[in-house]
């Protein structure tokens, strides 16, 4: 997969055309909100995935990409792509795009997406964040819980699409959990 978007991808209208970056290891219910909320404010998101992640990833790029794409399958205003390395911004400029999402939970996001937003800000004019807030039932799910939880044999189905749950399954099996125990 290359690092452009294609022409085509990006037709519409800058302002009306956002990206949404992450590292997605993995997608959750959360990330998918904040894209659905994205679609009744933009008319395209291009969802960049991070290539090199700080922590190691838990699903390797390719497998990132493919479960967001599986997610999405439905959705014709949904792109994929890699983050190309460097700035954010420079990224954003590159492919058109003058919008940036990002959702927030708790208030622990806030600050940091403050600063990042702050910074981006001093580095360019032309790029603008855009904070979208999840859903209450998504507040405390974040890609690096699901991902404690299934390594410990917990049971992630509710929280995240089935093709990432059945990923998971494979590569670390499930306990049974209070609520998906049968009671009789
Ligand atoms: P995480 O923080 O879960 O590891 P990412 O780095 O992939 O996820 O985050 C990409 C974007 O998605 C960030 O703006 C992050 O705040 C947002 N995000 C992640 N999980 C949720 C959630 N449950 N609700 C709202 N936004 C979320």
């Amino acid at each position: 997969m290359s690092n452009r978007v294609d022409r085509q991808s990006t037709s519409s209208h800058p302002s009306q055309h956002a990206l949404y970056p992450g590292s997605f290891d993995p997608i959750t219910w959360g990330h998918v909100d904040i894209v659905r909320r994205g679609l009744e404010v933009f008319e395209r998101i291009t969802i960049a995935v991070a290539r090199n992640i700080k922590k190691s990833p838990i699903f390797s790029f390719e497998e990132r990409v493919e479960m967001i794409k599986e997610t999405f399958a439905d959705e014709p205003r949904i792109d994929v792509v890699p983050l190309a390395e460097g700035l954010l911004v420079d990224f954003a400029r590159d492919i058109g795009v003058r919008n940036v999402l990002r959702g927030l939970r708790a208030m622990s996001d806030f600050e940091y997406e403050f600063q990042m937003a702050s910074m981006n800000r001093r580095l360019t004019d032309d790029v603008d964040f855009v904070f979208l807030m999840t859903s209450e039932e998504h507040f405390f799910v974040s890609s690096s819980l699901i991902r404690d939880v299934a390594m410990n044999g917990g049971d992630v189905a509710e929280f995240v699409p089935a093709c990432v749950n059945q990923r998971l399954r494979e590569k670390f099996g499930v306990l049974s959990s209070p609520k998906s125990s049968s009671k009789g």
